[in-house]
């Protein structure tokens, strides 16, 4: 960059990189490019997480569908062994009406009275016929009823869930669209900053998750929270270069070097 090209400046200027520009300066771009880049791995953790959201929101649909379709199942066992337990009583039924009708053929007492315990026999199984048939009957009609309330809150869920999705939706477009705010004004300051810098800056953003410039706090790096040597404070303090933490190579500074504030 020659002077010519310049352009001169008593703040921060993103605009092009600027003649004036001190290792203060170049630190404070740093700071507000991290802030945007903060920005961007927080969407990025929050876009992962939308499948996730989106599956627990269908959840409990899911739930009750399933419960909707074993019932409907269990509906229509019901109805066959109804239809079987009828049809054994009407032959039962035919069965009691011809042990009946044979009756008056009968010429002893004794064969009278014998026979009398075949009629009672076969009208015992034919009640007992009866009996299964009322009780599938009266299993069908909970059956039915249990369906028409769980249809109802299927119905309900779907909605919820629709709702939900529909939220999750509009979160996630806002978040693309967030981002892709960021990375624009990410690039016009990332135009202000040192290529060499920019370059060590992306480095450990990569690494760090977007937090790559720390500040000393208490003679800690805030990145890491390990205490840095009184020399390297020192050096920091001064202000004339800019230097990594010892341990997690942060690029490090101190609020009162900076004029603005620099961390949120
Ligand atoms: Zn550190």
């Amino acid at each position: 960059m020659s002077a010519d090209e310049a352009t001169f400046c008593d703040g921060v200027c993103y605009a092009k990189p600027c003649f004036e520009d001190s290792v203060n300066t170049q630190l404070q771009y740093l700071i507000e490019l991290q802030k945007f880049d903060l920005r961007i791995f927080q969407i990025l953790d929050q876009q992962k997480k939308i499948p996730g959201l989106l599956q627990a929101a269908e959840a409990p649909l899911r739930e009750l569908q399933g419960r909707l379709q074993a019932m409907k199942h269990e509906g229509e066992s019901l109805a066959r062994q109804r239809k079987n337990a009828e049809l054994e009583l009407g032959s039962q039924e035919a069965q009691l009406q011809k042990v009946r009708a044979r009756l008056s053929e009968l010429k002893t007492n004794k064969e009278y009275q014998a026979h009398l315990f075949e009629i009672e026999l076969a009208r015992k199984k034919k009640d007992t016929f009866e009996e299964a048939v009322l009780a599938l009957m009266e299993r069908s009609d909970q059956n039915s009823q249990a369906i028409k309330e769980l249809e109802l809150q299927v119905e309900e869920a779907q909605k919820n869930f629709e709702s939900e999705k529909a939220k999750l939706d509009k979160h996630a477009a806002d978040l693309t669209n967030e981002i892709a705010q960021l990375d624009q004004e990410q690039k016009q300051i990332s135009q202000s900053l040192e290529q060499s810098l920019l370059s060590r800056y992306n480095r450990l953003k990569t690494i760090r998750k977007g937090f790559a410039v720390a500040e000393i706090r208490d003679g800690s790096c805030i990145g890491c929270r390990l205490q840095l040597p009184p020399q390297l404070v020192a050096e920091v303090r001064r202000g004339d270069q800019l230097l990594d933490c010892s341990y997690c190579r942060r690029i490090l500074y101190m609020a009162n070097q900076l004029e603005t504030e620099s961390t949120e």
